[in-house]
């Protein structure tokens, strides 16, 4: 660290992301992508012609993107904000609405008290219950906005529609925002809330169910006001915050529904699969609805079973908090990657 720091951020512990290993070092199960490729969509509509346009700054409204989106969900433009993945949507919320401070549980996405220290706003951290569920009163009059990952991670549970409205109906003068970053493989998303709710941020991406990662795109789904708002800070940060490329692939991922059906449809029967096969060797496994399982070994440490999986090929993620050590979370790859997983933990198993 440098004398020059600014003193607010002094004493910040950064958000650390998953290892990006060497391609084909490892079976890769450790950051929630996809293991199959962009819609074939993508690949064809971004082309010589695009790549020599990139001399061009890219359109600061978006309209390609966020038409595709207002399009998909049935939603007017005017509620579409689109950003540099959903980390960007999420800076935007804490920007806008972290005046009173924000609220979320102690168990979820590790950016949410990082983004708090970021952008100097209260961050409010509520634990989890015994069973690693929300416990939806726990939000009732907060006093302050509300930040929910739903399914939340690293967990995989999902609240359902009316607990979601539940929070909503309690807290009509703060916002409450959804992190649906996994609600496509077989959560109720709450954008159906939001003709009824104007104080609802629905947030979403394209890097889990739309195949697109490292394309860094994100968007929110809002009320027009709330919009506004979050369009006021990307335009105050950056305005040309989606890149050229990334705005053609992500409109034509949203165009191509089958594609995507095709995608979480296929990711949500492998993860009932492995779920199964982790059970039947005697592992505790938390009924997920996202593209992840969050899994906890019988017979060893989460730190052993991590380490053993990584000497044998495979990444998956761990993390040292003493309550949820026991557990690793384990992203749902191909049909392919997850019989060799199974395999690979059988052997681990009976070592
Ligand atoms: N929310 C949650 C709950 C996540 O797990 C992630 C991905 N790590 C994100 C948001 C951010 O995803 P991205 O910036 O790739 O859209």
């Amino acid at each position: 660290m440098s004398r020059f720091l600014h003193s607010r951020y002094q004493d910040m512990e950064p958000y650390t992301p998953g290892e990006q290993p060497g391609e084909n070092e490892y079976i890769k199960l450790n950051t929630n992508e996809s293991p199959y490729p962009p819609s074939p969509g993508v690949l064809s509509a971004i082309d010589g012609e695009q790549t020599k346009r990139l001399r061009l700054y890219s359109d600061p409204e978006g309209k390609v993107l966020v038409d595709a989106i207002a399009g998909f969900y049935g939603v007017d433009r005017k509620q579409v904000v689109v950003g540099n993945g959903s980390d960007e949507i999420l800076a935007f919320c804490y920007m806008a609405f972290g005046q009173r401070g924000i609220r979320y549980p102690e168990i979820s996405y590790g950016f949410y008290p990082v983004f708090a220290k970021t952008f100097g706003v209260d961050g409010e951290a509520v634990a989890l219950q015994k069973d690693f569920s929300i416990r939806t009163a726990d939000y009732h009059h907060a006093g302050k906005t509300v930040l929910l990952a739903n399914p939340n991670a690293p967990t995989g549970i999902c609240l359902s529609l009316d607990q979601i409205e539940d929070i909503l109906r309690t807290n009509e003068e703060d916002v409450v925002i959804i992190d649906e970053a996994y609600v496509d493989f077989g959560g109720e998303s709450s954008v159906k809330l939001l003709s009824r709710y104007d104080n609802l941020v629905v947030v979403q991406t394209f890097s889990k169910s739309r195949n697109l990662a490292g394309a860094r795109l994100g968007f929110a789904l809002t009320s027009e006001a709330l919009a506004e708002d979050l369009n006021k800070m990307k335009f105050s940060f950056n305005p040309y915050n989606v890149n050229r490329l990334s705005m053609i692939a992500g409109a034509e991922a949203m165009k191509d529904r089958e594609y995507f059906l095709e995608c979480t449809g296929r990711i949500q029967r492998t993860r009932e699969k492995t779920a199964k096969a982790l059970r039947e060797l005697g592992f505790t496994v938390l009924p997920s609805k996202a593209n992840f399982l969050f899994a906890r070994p019988e017979s060893m440490g989460g730190d052993v079973y991590f380490r053993r999986l990584r000497e044998k090929g495979i990444l998956v993620r761990h993390w040292t908090n003493p309550k949820i050590a026991d557990y690793v979370r384990i992203t749902i790859g191909s049909e392919e990657e997850m019989e060799r997983f199974c395999q690979v933990t059988k052997e681990i198993v009976e070592e």
